[in-house]
């Protein structure tokens, strides 16, 4: 997968069921390592399978093609196709407040994807 100017590996990919129109679907997910963007990527062929296509998708766009595809998905590269069943699996931003003495010192930002996996963004600091 690609995105500004560097080329990384899927976290992930879901393997989708056959379409009417189209064979072969899969959708690879993955985090940009240089943005942080969420990036998914769909490939798919024709039903004749003399075309192949794929397309991208960012941030909003990735997660709502995960949303429209999850049904669809037949298995995944990380094999944790159960959880999709389930909507509360879907996470993709938490809050983990940090306290000391009762107090919040800090929040983590965590993302969170569909397999469970927890990546911390972002420590803010609360310095009052
Ligand atoms: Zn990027």
């Amino acid at each position: 997968m690609q995105h500004c100017n560097s080329v990384f590996q899927a976290q992930d990919i879901w393997f989708l069921s056959d379409s009417d129109e189209f064979l072969k679907r899969k959708l690879y997910i993955a985090s940009c390592p240089i943005c942080q963007k969420e990036i998914a990527l769909y490939s798919y062929c024709s039903a004749d399978m003399k075309n192949y296509y794929e397309k991208y998708y960012y941030s909003g766009g990735a997660r709502k093609i995960k949303e429209r595809f999850k049904k669809d998905v037949v298995s995944t590269m990380l094999g944790f196709k159960n959880r999709y069943k389930a909507p509360s699996g879907f996470k993709y931003g938490k809050n983990i407040e940090v306290k000391r003495k009762g107090k919040i010192i800090a929040i983590k930002q965590y993302a969170c994807d569909f397999s469970g996996n927890k990546i911390l963004v972002k420590t803010i600091k609360n310095n009052d």
